[in-house]
């Protein structure tokens, strides 16, 4: 499996559009990887994680055929994920050709979140006219979708909005992505018991600032423990590929501050464009 980071920030991007703190000054002076778009990514080349605001830098900047997508599995409908106003695009013949389904996962909160924001702007649209599959995610329920396995579990995130953490599963090789969870509730590390991982992301969005933030979203040391979490119930190897990701400018810390921080822990620090093969 083939994973690309399309984006590696929290809601702001970075730097973030009205900020004048240190870490979005650097990022702006600096670009490269000092530069961090909203969170989403690419599976192989048929499958995106989250459809957020940067979308269409993202699909332009990395080549990314979106009629070629078959499915998006959304993590929850904070707009910085769900970016309602690009799947209007998919509306035939009046903004697009567009001739096969796309089929979206996602807790029911994302359905109701696209309805939503379709009646909000005054479009009568429904799931038809835009050519979208809806498949409902359930907490600890494990969907397959051709060769892929999604395995959705409830985050610490968002409560009343259904967020969740994703294990994806493809020809013999699994990946958790955790990104928008604090410390997972009990229920979603129990869930994890026999689950074995070849890659694992987590989020730090508070990064060093707030490092001890385990609710919510997490602060580095917060990230270390979820890691040691996964090792302890033998989801991952001291060797397994352990990458951060869903960074906020309010951790205070630039690219290579969480570089040299995560370091001497073994985990890598994730970049936009970043590929990991498992
Ligand atoms: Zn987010
Ligand atoms: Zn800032
Ligand atoms: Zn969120």
């Amino acid at each position: 499996m083939r994973i690309q980071f399309l984006g590696t920030a929290a809601a702001e991007g970075i730097p973030a559009l009205w900020c004048e703190c240190p870490v979005c000054a650097k990022a702006m002076r600096d670009g490269g990887r000092e530069l961090r778009r909203r969170c989403s990514y690419r599976i192989d080349m048929d499958t995106l994680v989250d459809f957020g605001p940067d979308a269409f830098w993202q699909a332009t900047e990395f080549k990314i055929d979106l009629t070629k997508i078959k499915r998006i599995v959304f993590t929850h409908p904070h707009e910085d994920h769900l970016n309602v106003t690009d799947l209007y695009w998919r509306h035939t013949p009046w903004f697009s050709q567009v001739s096969h389904p796309l089929r979206i996962f996602g807790s029911r909160s994302i359905f109701r979140r696209i309805i939503s924001c379709a009646a909000a702007d005054g479009a009568a649209i429904g799931f038809d006219e835009l050519q979208i599959e809806k498949n409902i995610l359930e907490d600890a329920k494990k969907v397959v979708d051709e060769d892929l396995e999604i395995l959705p579990l409830r985050a610490d995130h968002a409560p009343g909005r259904e967020a969740q953490i994703l294990v994806l599963r493809r020809n013999g090789r699994s990946i958790l992505l955790a990104n928008d969870t604090g410390f997972l509730p009990e229920e979603s590390w129990t869930a994890l018991h026999g689950v074995k991982l070849d890659a694992a992301v987590i989020e730090s969005t508070c990064g060093l600032r707030y490092a001890d933030c385990s609710r919510g979203h997490m602060g580095a040391n917060c990230s270390v423990a979820f890691r040691d979490e996964l090792l302890k119930l033998g989801c991952i190897r001291k060797e397994t590929p352990v990458f951060v990701n869903h960074f906020s400018h309010n951790g205070g810390a630039n690219h290579q501050d969480l570089v040299e921080w995560f370091a001497p822990h073994g985990i890598g620090v994730a970049w936009d464009g970043m590929v990991l093969e498992v």
